[in-house]
């Protein structure tokens, strides 16, 4: 070290055991520093590769065979005979894409406390950019064509831990919300069997399953490398408007009236402190239709 006491350093280290990398951040000659090298992971999460599905490194230090991601075999994929959790799934409702209306990138005019949105998705990424106050990304998204742009737009918020602890509790009032506005989401879940296992068959393993279509029916559940917690919800929520059919559809009004108030307050909050900070912002209003600000391709 020097005594100068900021700036780069470049350093040569040993080539580190397979899997393993430096912390991010550390201590050196009383400096907090922060470390970047090669095959570092990305962020705190557990580092799984993508090509083993081993832990601690990256695909692209990886030297290991390709493996499939259920069983971490190599000479197979998940869903294939071979693998030893094969075993078709019967009482699943397999989906995934904008095709399919249960999924949340289905395009269908959703009202969620007073805002109109374009798809399921459009409507988390926007609380998301909401709660986590990112005015500028909640304009874009609502102005997003489609729910991928939506996704990508929102993909780029930088979250805080109370959006983490509340995320699922929102995704399931969307879905909630979807599932009294869109006739069609409505009936294909009064209309499955109470057995039924809705899964989001795609690579996301929070949401979805964690392997594509044939992956998913083809693997058994308890396998399954994803939580599927999309489907959780929607099962539990396809299990509310069996019985709100019996009883037909009152009591939910009252209780969005209040949390429609309620997050009007925070949206109104957040543009006082913004007018504060910025006094010519411009193209920043969230309940807007079209954003002036620049788009997103
Ligand atoms: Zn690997
Ligand atoms: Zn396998």
């Amino acid at each position: 070290m020097t005594s100068i006491l900021n700036g780069t350093r470049f350093m040569y280290i040993e080539p580190l055991p397979a899997g393993e990398s430096l912390p991010k951040f550390n201590t050196c000659a009383g400096l907090r520093c922060k470390i970047l090298h090669f095959g570092q992971p990305k962020n705190n999460h557990i580092l799984q590769c993508t090509n083993c599905w081993k832990t601690g490194h990256t695909k692209s230090i990886c030297k290991n065979d390709s493996c499939c991601k259920v069983c971490q075999k190599p000479g197979h994929l998940p869903g294939q005979k071979e693998c030893p959790h094969y075993e078709v799934q019967k009482h699943i409702a397999p989906f995934s894409g904008s095709q399919d209306v249960l999924s949340n990138f289905y395009p269908c005019e959703l009202d969620i406390y007073g805002v109109k949105h374009k798809s399921a998705e459009h409507a988390f990424q926007y609380t998301k950019a909401i709660r986590c106050g990112d005015l500028d990304a909640a304009s874009k998204i609502t102005a997003a064509e489609d729910a991928l742009s939506a996704m990508r737009l929102g993909k780029k918020i930088k979250t805080n831990e109370q959006w983490n602890a509340t995320k699922e509790a929102v995704m399931e009032e969307i879905i909630e919300n979807k599932s009294v506005q869109v006739k069609l989401f409505q009936e294909k879940i009064r209309s499955a069997k109470q057995s039924t296992t809705f899964v989001e068959t795609t690579y996301n393993d929070e949401w979805g399953s964690g392997l594509d279509r044939t992956g998913t029916i083809n693997t058994k559940q308890d396998k399954w490398p994803g939580k599927n917690t999309l489907g959780t919800i929607i099962k539990k929520v396809a299990k509310k408007v069996r019985k709100r059919k019996l009883s037909d559809n009152a009591p939910k009004a009252q209780k969005q009236n209040r949390e429609q108030a309620k997050q009007r307050n925070i949206v109104d909050m957040l543009k006082t402190l913004r007018a504060a900070s910025d006094s010519d912002a411009s193209g920043c209003n969230p309940d807007s239709e079209s954003s002036e600000s620049e788009g997103e391709t």
